[in-house]
């Protein structure tokens, strides 16, 4: 499958990663939008939250937020925020779930 985070989960595209297990990395965003700025992933193939369904990948979604949490609590001053863009109107331009973690500065809110 051409899938970015696909070939960034086996290694065929560099990335600089701050946390991986057999299931789960986290890389730093190319981009980023705030001081830190991380994609927590599965290593497997789902497009988004909505590709979810039986226990087992809620089991995988609670782990990425399990990761997601103990990065932010780490990256963090004063908080974090968890992001999960979902299809085109919810500005997800890679079609391999992920979830930011924004942290570092005053996150305003509402998004843009
Ligand atoms: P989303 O728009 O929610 O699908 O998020 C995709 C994120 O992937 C964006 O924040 C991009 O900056 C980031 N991104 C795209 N290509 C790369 C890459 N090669 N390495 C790390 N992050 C990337
Ligand atoms: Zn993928």
């Amino acid at each position: 499958m051409d899938c970015l985070f696909c070939k960034i989960a086996a290694g065929a595209i560099p990335s600089t990663q701050v946390y991986h297990d057999d299931t789960v990395i986290a890389i730093e965003d190319i981009n980023p939008q705030a001081p830190t700025h991380l994609l927590v992933m599965p290593r497997a193939h789902h497009a988004n939250i909505g590709d979810l369904s039986d226990a087992s990948e809620a089991a995988l979604l609670a782990r990425l937020i399990e990761v997601a949490t103990k990065l932010g609590r780490e990256h963090g001053n004063n908080g974090y925020r968890l992001v999960m863009n979902t299809g085109a109107d919810g500005g997800q331009t890679v079609d391999h779930l992920h979830i930011h973690v924004l942290a570092g500065r005053h996150l305003t809110w509402p998004p843009g």
